[in-house]
């Protein structure tokens, strides 16, 4: 049995004054805290307990804040804010907690911004109880950050079917997921105007999603490979060459969320360091009586607050409809920041526990893999760079 490690401190919730926040997330901070808290979910194997996660996340409502309240949702619209305090708390309980939260709402987004009406009542309703679980399948082995580069097609197999040939690589929950958001060709146009989403569902004939890949920490995923795979036309979500729009559209959601994930692991290894520092005896003081690890502390706790602000003020901009450029640049800024911040700190956390830190077992070992990824999916820090150097550019 492998459950999360106990809290070694309740997180602090000052942020939730910050004027970013009304009295619904307040509330919402408040009650998910306690039930978190209390979760004890067996994570020795990463599929079993993703599944574990979902459906206790469904069951107590917590996936109802990934579809909007037509569709069994808890507001009627997706609410930034409410997704980043979401993230942020479970991530600092648990990464796999968080990723299964996540995933649900990253995979069926496309559903909820571009489904017909029959799309939306078939999987949102099952995707907020938790009973369906979801995937968006973008990545192929030659098209990661260049999406234009996408080879997988889907084409027209008489009147009312596609047929989709190609390979998707890195999805999450891949062989695990219920069902897919797929990006394929359909050839409408050149590059990314000839892309539409198609939902896929899991156990389609032609669809292949057991080559699972493992990697530095649990993460559920696979490679899923389509030959010959038929769908009814009615599995494309909104227009046919609007793929690449929607896929974005998804991402500029989800993006502040990746920051808010690594901002819980942050704060976590954080507050693992001070508890560390407090009982660590040496040289007949504690660790923390040294100033060298009170300046580390401090260094830390700036780089958190900075990523923080910048998280929560992409969130804020998302759910008050600011202009589009303005809301991709500041998302940018949040998910390179938090997450190379994240980075740092859980370094010099687990710096400050000596040999216990690389010890398997140790939290802050498990957070020093479990925040790597984040620095590369939905968009790798390389590409927050170049949004942000070209929006500099251009201003
Ligand atoms: C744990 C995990 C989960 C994932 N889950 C999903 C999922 O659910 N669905 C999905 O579709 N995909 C998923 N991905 C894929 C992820 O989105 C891609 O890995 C990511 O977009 C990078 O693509 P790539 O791996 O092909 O790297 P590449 O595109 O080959 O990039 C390699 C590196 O090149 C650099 N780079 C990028 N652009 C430039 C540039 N213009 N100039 C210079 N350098 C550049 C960056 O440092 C980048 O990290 C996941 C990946 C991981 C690791």
């Amino acid at each position: 049995m492998q459950h999360p490690a106990p809290w070694p401190a309740r997180p602090n919730t000052q942020h939730l004054g910050l004027p970013f926040f009304d009295a619904a997330h307040r509330t919402l901070v408040a009650e998910l805290l306690p039930w978190t808290e209390a979760q004890q979910v067996d994570e020795g194997d990463d599929r079993a307990a993703c599944r574990d996660w979902v459906q206790r996340l469904g069951q107590a409502g917590w996936l109802r804040y990934c579809v909007p309240a037509a569709h069994g949702g808890a507001l009627a619209q997706l609410d930034s804010r409410a997704l980043v305090l979401l993230r942020e708390t479970l991530a600092f309980h648990s990464p796999l907690a968080d990723f299964a939260f996540a995933m649900q709402g990253l995979g069926s987004g496309a559903i909820t911004l571009a489904g017909s009406p029959a799309q939306q009542a078939r999987w949102l309703p099952a995707v907020a109880r938790g009973e369906k679980i979801a995937a968006f399948a973008l990545t192929e082995p030659e098209a990661g950050s260049d999406v234009a580069a996408i080879a997988t097609e889907a084409t027209l197999a008489g009147p009312a079917r596609y047929r989709l040939n190609g390979v998707k690589t890195w999805i999450s929950n891949g062989g695990l997921a219920d069902f897919y958001c797929v990006f394929a060709r359909t050839g409408e146009a050149p590059g990314t105007r000839g892309l539409s989403a198609l939902v896929v569902e899991a156990g389609t004939p032609g669809l292949d999603d057991h080559e699972h890949l493992q990697v530095m920490a649990p993460h559920p995923l696979a490679t899923l490979r389509f030959e010959g795979c038929e769908v009814g036309t009615e599995a494309l979500l909104g227009e046919a060459g609007g793929g690449f729009k929607l896929a974005l559209q998804t991402l500029d959601i989800f993006r502040p969320s990746v920051a808010a994930a690594a901002l819980g692991m942050a704060r976590r290894a954080l507050a693992e360091a001070v508890a560390h520092a407090r009982q660590r005896r040496m040289f007949g003081a504690t660790l923390a009586d040294f100033q060298l690890t009170q300046a580390k502390l401090g260094e830390m706790s700036a780089l958190i607050e900075a990523g923080a602000l910048l998280t929560y003020r992409a969130a804020w901009l998302r759910d008050t409809g600011a202009p589009q450029a303005e809301r991709t640049q500041a998302a940018a800024c949040a998910k390179m920041v938090a997450t190379e911040n994240a980075q740092r700190v859980i370094d010099m956390a687990l710096q400050m526990h000596g040999g216990r830190g690389v010890q398997v077992g140790c939290k802050v070992e498990s957070l020093y893999r479990d925040i790597r990824a984040l620095r590369i999916y939905e968009g790798a820090t390389e590409v927050q760079q170049l949004i942000l150097g070209k929006a500099a550019l251009q201003g």
